[in-house]
């Protein structure tokens, strides 16, 4: 399968499906990300043991590359440490941003984000839901050290 069929095939997938969607309760933090471009909301939670995304869930109302994107971030994130979370979202951004970015293994479904790249206008709409749960894991940071 070439990577044009997979953007499409993983876009629609998670779009018309999205994993681990919805409120995670309880969570040990939650940001709120807003995409003014194109006006794409959403949540995410998270549950944290430690230094590990025990759970990862997300809300809200975006276009497809936005819901997809973060349905397919929470399927590659869960269960991760917060410093292998960091290399997948410097992996993924490359990937977004510069044309000759080859996906690794370790990318695996996200991989298909490389599609985006050819709309320039919508790499804020994936990378969204990254920064978002950047921001999230940040606050979990902050609880995680008066332990
Ligand atoms: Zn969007």
């Amino acid at each position: 399968m070439d990577l044009k069929e997979l953007y499409r095939d993983v876009i629609l997938d998670h779009n018309k499906r999205p994993r681990n969607f919805g409120r995670l309760d309880p969570s040990d933090a939650h940001a709120d990300g807003h995409n003014p471009l194109c006006g794409d909301r959403l949540s995410v939670f998270v549950r944290m043991d430690g230094e590990r995304v025990e759970d990862v869930r997300f809300e809200g109302k975006g276009c497809a590359i936005s819901t997809a994107s973060a349905s397919l971030m929470t399927e590659a994130v869960k269960g991760k440490d917060k410093a292998v979370i960091g290399a997948l979202f410097h992996k993924v951004h490359s990937l977004l941003t510069q044309q000759d970015a080859v996906p690794g293994a370790e990318l695996g479904k996200l991989a298909a984000l490389s599609g985006v790249r050819e709309f320039p206008a919508r790499v804020k709409c994936a990378s969204l839901c990254w920064h978002t749960l950047n921001a999230a894991l940040d606050k979990g940071a902050s609880t995680v050290s008066t332990e």
